[in-house]
């Protein structure tokens, strides 16, 4: 008889299946077809044809799905617009109610729920039935709560009235439930798009909506591949699109939506990196890359692709790695002691086999368990890449499958290098047990979450969503329902007329003539004769315009007051560099020397009140709201550096022992574009909050009066202002503002114009994702007194990073 240790030595696992039967059934019940859930009823016509959904663990067909129309998201448009002012009337209390009734219904149908996600997608039971439907069901209840404090929490804000939401096919009910709750907490109605392989838990949760009554047209589900998508993103009656997939679609979805108005958050791509640093507890790691990258099949957005490993413990890492992988269990994703399903599709399989067989070209050395991997069904063993360069294809592309790979690095500051070298940012894990080095790395790693000591761990309570090209916007947490609402003064969309720059005097105005020439003679018949052209200012320095031409600036009166540079492209280069190389420092400075600079800045301008002011006038024509215009800049001043070390963060309460700290971060190099109308009052509105929390600025000043910003240099230069903080640029925008916004190393723009430019912006602004936040020809509105100031410019100004940080034994 052998002992009970001996008896472990050799222990086997034997088959766990979880039982199909409740899922067959609901299947049958339906038998096996469905249409769209469109004002609260099953919709199965219109002009789309019919697809069917298969299990990839077993190819056999689960279902058959409606691909749905132009049509058929119309009328899913229509249904939550006559909804969404009776939702929104029902009040938070009553919206709060049925939040909650969803929550409970989705624990009564969590069996049902799992089993049916993981034939849909092939994740292992383990995880949809401990991890996928609870996080689901914690979100609504997260949500319902928020419901409830609206209007405490969110005061002077509405809905953003009805939102069109597309999700992708790895979480597919946890990332409907991250779209649907806030939106539905904060008064939206909806049309989800689920997408094309996995729409079945999108569809129960309709009949959950039917189930707790929920008022027809709240929720709206449309089946179908990306057209279906597109088609929703193109529909003019959708205010709000909220996407989560490839950076690719992120990219066309911007382009597609660029001027209509629509709000866009979007949760993109990511290869995010697993940084071991060589007092890291190497077998806590090792779990922790088994949830980093084999979780989910590493079919996860922020899965953590890249090992990266402090040298001197590499070897030993990538031994006891090896030894694990030899461990993990992979197989029937209904199996309950499985670690590892399937790969969603036979598409998806050959995307990861075509990549790794990349890897191998480009000398990766390729290491994969001994045991074998089934034959039938789309599965791909977890996997390890060595010896594969920094800008190689498997440490650049997002795979979307278990292949990591593992480099090496020998400081903190190589590892914060290697990590930040990707165009994405969505996540980062750091492992050390030293807490100093882990919290001075987290600011440091360009990603809108950071695990320490963890990974893959999300909370209703925490907000996610990336930095660079992983996306903009978050959800979750108090910050992803700043998506999901807008202040009430920005629902008026009229567009202004917007102030032209003033014209020359009548004699001028008479030949046409407003060229540099003419202007140059105007001045030499006044008195006296020296050059009154203003420079740029680039870097701390004032900077003749690369071009050296310049453009005459005239009063109300036509009177000629000076000339300013006419800045081009490379000026527009020039400053995004010196923006760029000021900005790490700026950033990490204290928030109390920045308010000090920002007083500073407020007091040296009101040194020369007079001459501002009599500046003001003369381009507006106004010197009662010159002198108004002149006390409302120096108070704005000093608002932003009152801001400046109050703007804080939180602390989220996940339930969990950690604390995760949700900081407010600048978004680095900063655009922005003046607005016409106030040319020193719009000027400080915008630039003060941006530098208030630490960004860097390249600006564009007024049109109209550029002067006021150009007279602004001495002021910088008698105020402590760091070289490169504020760069000025002035100029014809038609001839910048294009540069500016396509610009690959700006990370945000701020445009005030017309409507048609701040659509250009918008499509521009793709090629990087930078972040935009244009006025649609409103500007003047916005900078009213009453809201050209204050948490909504400085919520446009940062964005939040999640860090997680564990406690206890
Ligand atoms: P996509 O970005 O193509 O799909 C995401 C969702 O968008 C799906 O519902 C899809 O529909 C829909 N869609 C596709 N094209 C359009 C369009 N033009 N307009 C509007 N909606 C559209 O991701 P895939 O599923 O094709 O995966 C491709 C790659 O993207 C993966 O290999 C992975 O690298 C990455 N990915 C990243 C995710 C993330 O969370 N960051 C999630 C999923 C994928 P449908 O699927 O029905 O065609």
């Amino acid at each position: 008889m052998s002992r009970v240790a001996e008896v472990f030595e050799s222990l086997e696992y034997g088959p766990a299946p979880e039982s199909t039967d409740l899922a067959e059934a609901w299947l049958d019940r339906y038998q096996r077809s469905f249409g769209h859930f469109i004002g609260g009823i099953w919709s199965d016509e219109g002009e789309g044809d019919r697809f069917d959904v298969a299990n990839p663990a077993t190819a056999q067909v689960i279902a058959s799905l409606r691909q749905g129309s132009a049509g058929d998201v119309a009328k899913a448009v229509d249904a939550a617009r006559e909804a969404q002012s009776g939702w929104w009337a029902l009040g938070p209390h009553g919206r709060a109610r049925y939040l909650y009734a969803i929550a409970r219904h989705i624990q009564k149908r969590a069996r049902l729920l799992a089993v049916l996600e993981s034939m849909d997608n092939g994740k292992p039971i383990r995880e949809s039935r401990d991890l996928d439907v609870p996080l689901v069901a914690r979100h609504f209840y997260h949500h319902a709560g928020w419901a409830q404090l609206m209007e405490d929490a969110f005061p002077g804000h509405e809905p953003v009235g009805v939102v069109g939401q597309i999700i992708p096919w790895n979480f597919p009910l946890l990332m409907l439930a991250w779209k649907i709750a806030p939106a539905l907490a904060m008064g939206n109605t909806l049309v989800l798009k689920p997408a094309e392989f996995t729409s079945l838990t999108a569809l129960l949760f309709a009949e959950i909506c039917g189930d707790v009554g929920l008022p027809a047209g709240v929720v709206n589900i449309v089946t179908g591949d990306g057209d279906t998508g597109a088609a929703l993103v193109g529909h003019p009656g959708v205010d709000k699109i909220a996407f989560t997939g490839s950076t690719d679609v992120g990219r066309i979805i911007r382009e597609a939506t660029a001027g209509s108005g629509k709000r866009l958050s979007l949760e993109l791509g990511g290869k995010s990196p697993f940084i071991v640093f060589g007092d890291s507890d190497l077998d806590s790691v090792v779990e922790g890359v088994v949830d980093a990258i084999w979780f989910n099949q590493g079919e996860v957005c922020c899965a953590g692709s890249r090992i990266l490993v402090q040298e001197g413990v590499a070897e030993t890492l990538e031994l006891k790695l090896r030894a694990r992988m030899e461990t993990l269990r992979l197989g029937d994703p209904l199996d309950k002691s499985v670690d590892m399903g399937v790969i969603v599709s036979p598409a998806q399989l050959e995307r990861i086999e075509g990549l790794v067989a990349q890897g191998r070209t480009e000398g990766a050395e390729v290491w994969q368990p001994s045991w074998s991997t089934p034959r039938e069904g789309s599965f791909y063993p977890p996997t390890l890449c060595t010896n594969v360069a920094p800008s190689g294809t498997l440490a650049q592309v997002e795979i979307f499958g278990p292949v990591v790979v593992l480099m090496t690095f020998r400081t903190p500051s190589e590892a914060v290098a290697m990590a930040n070298d990707t165009r994405y940012g969505l996540a980062a894990s750091i492992w050390t047990e030293n807490i100093n080095l882990a919290l001075d790395v987290a600011p440091k790693v360009k990603a809108g979450t950071i695990w320490v000591n963890c990974t893959n761990v999300f909370d209703a309570a925490s907000g996610f969503g990336g930095y660079r090209e992983s996306g903009y916007g978050r959800e979750g947490g108090e910050e992803g329902l700043w998506e999901y609402i807008r202040p009430v003064w920005q629902a008026d969309a009229s567009e202004e007329v917007e102030p032209e720059p003033n014209r020359p005097r009548s004699r001028s105005r008479a030949s046409g003539d407003a060229s540099p020439a003419a202007a140059a003679a105007e001045i030499s018949t006044a008195v006296p004769p020296i050059d009154r052209t203003a420079k740029l200012y680039i870097g701390g320095k004032q900077a003749r315009p690369d071009g050296a031409h310049s453009l005459p600036v005239y009063g109300a009166d036509g009177a000629l007051l000076g000339e300013v540079g006419r800045g081009n492209r490379k000026d527009v280069r020039d400053a995004v560099e010196a923006a760029r190389s000021a900005q790490s420092s700026w950033a990490t400075r204290t928030a109390h020397n920045r308010a000090q600079i920002l007083y500073y800045l407020a007091e040296n301008l009101l040194v020369r009140a007079d001459e501002f002011t009599r500046r003001l006038g003369a381009v507006s024509g106004r010197p009662d709201d010159a002198v108004a215009e002149m006390d409302a800049s120096v108070a704005r001043l000093f608002t932003y550096a009152a801001w400046a070390d109050k703007w804080e963060g939180r602390v989220h309460h996940t339930p969990f022992r950690n604390v995760t700290f949700a900081m407010k971060e600048p978004i680095g190099v900063m655009g922005v574009v003046c607005p016409a109308a106030h040319p020193l009052l719009g000027f400080v509105s915008c630039v003060a909050p941006l530098i208030a929390v630490g960004n860097t600025v390249v600006a564009i000043p007024s049109e109209v009066g550029p002067l006021l910003a150009t007279d602004l240099y001495q002021v910088f230069e008698t105020s402590d202002l760091p070289p490169g903080v504020i760069n000025v640029v002035t100029g014809a925008r038609p001839e910048m503002v294009p540069t500016l916004a396509a610009h690959d190393d700006v990370d945000g723009l701020w445009f005030f114009g017309p409507r048609e430019a701040s659509a250009e912006v918008e499509r521009a602004s793709a090629g990087n994702m930078k972040r935009t936040w244009v006025s649609y020809g409103q500007a003047r509105r916005w900078l009213d007194s009453t809201q050209g100031q204050g948490e909504e410019f400085l919520r446009q100004a940062t964005q939040v990073k999640n860090i997680w940080v564990p406690y206890g034994e």
